[in-house]
């Protein structure tokens, strides 16, 4: 089953023979969706709380550390279930039998909803993800307790060589070792106070954007996460990811172009020999407005026909597979790596 967004992911999992269990909170129930289509609830505004991925059923990799402000939606069992007749060769049947193309005549039905959520963000908080506060915290309390056994040394040994700079360091690391807990509970006073006045800026320069671009948020997360996919599952070897956190937005021309360049922090999961990696990266996405006019997508399906020779088109691709004629890009924004 592939929705036009899914399509390259899908491919790929099969390809690998690999099935990945989702499991979403919505409010306080617990949903899962998997690729393979053996288990596809209805999710509206999810939260993803795990991943377990299968190779031929057998439970190879999981990943538990996600986002909780990151939203996603799938695909209402109301639209599957929907009586369909294809325009093409008359072919009656519920709208789900169709997602991969007529099963009679082989036209494309491109099924899109509106009303999805990718991986979108509304919220502003001031978690800082990374451990950048753990590691000023070590720093600190090592360089202290360094001088501290140094200065311990001097004051209590006539001489002072190598055996003694050796004792600095290592009368240094045992106290450290003591003493962190102590800096980190004093850093939490002195190092947060920073973190948060940091955190308050970057989300302010976020805010920023949306108001002076006036873009429709929801869209553009959407258009960003299709081409993020596109560009993943194209690759070797990826077979899924997860933005972990939208870090900055930035708009700017150049040569006539408009361009919005999105920094994020991703982890990328790989496949190589039956074994599953995952892969944290910090991620810049340089997105380029389409100018060659938009491929519109209405609820549900689509049945596009190529503007020269009539042919089934699916929407995925960049031209029509009989005759070549190029056809239009269906996102406002195309990632340019
Ligand atoms: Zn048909
Ligand atoms: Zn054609």
């Amino acid at each position: 089953m592939a929705l036009i967004s899914e399509e390259y992911q899908n491919k790929k999992l099969k390809d690998y023979n690999i099935n990945i269990k989702t499991k979403y909170i919505v409010g306080r129930e617990v949903f899962e969706r998997n690729t393979d289509g053996s288990k596809n609830d209805d999710i509206k505004c999810g939260v993803i709380l795990s991943k377990k991925y299968y190779k031929n059923n057998l439970l190879i990799h999981e990943e538990k550390d996600f986002d909780t402000r990151m939203e996603y939606t799938f695909m209402s069992k109301d639209m599957e279930q929907k009586e369909n007749v294809c325009p093409n060769c008359g072919a009656t049947g519920k709208l789900e039998n169709f997602i991969d193309g007529c099963p009679f005549c082989g036209t494309y039905y491109n099924i899109d909803y509106t009303d999805k959520e990718l991986g979108n963000k509304y919220h502003y908080d001031r978690v800082l993800r990374n451990n950048t506060y753990r590691v000023i915290t070590g720093i600190v309390d090592l360089v202290i307790s360094m001088l501290l056994s140094l200065l311990f040394i001097k004051l209590t040994s006539r001489t002072f060589n190598i055996i003694d700079v050796s004792k600095v360091f290592i009368y240094g690391i045992i106290l450290s070792l003591i003493l962190y807990y102590f800096f980190y509970t004093i850093d939490a006073y002195i190092v947060l106070g920073p973190i948060k006045r940091y955190k308050d800026k970057i989300n302010q320069r976020q805010i920023n954007f949306w108001n002076r671009t006036r873009i429709d948020k929801k869209r553009f997360f959407n258009n960003l996460n299709y081409e993020i996919k596109k560009y993943y599952y194209t690759k070797d070897n990826i077979i899924d990811y997860d933005i972990l956190d939208y870090l900055s937005f930035k708009e700017y021309k150049d040569k006539g172009n408009e361009y919005i360049e999105v920094t994020a922090e991703v982890r990328v999961i790989s496949y190589n020999n039956n074994k599953i990696k995952s892969k944290y990266l910090k991620e810049t996405y340089k997105m380029r407005k389409n100018t060659k006019g938009k491929l519109e997508l209405e609820e549900g399906k689509n049945i596009i026909k190529c503007p020269n020779c009539g042919g089934s088109i699916n929407a995925n691709d960049s031209k029509c597979k009989f005759c070549s004629t190029e056809i239009k890009y269906l996102q406002e924004w195309i990632l340019e790596k």
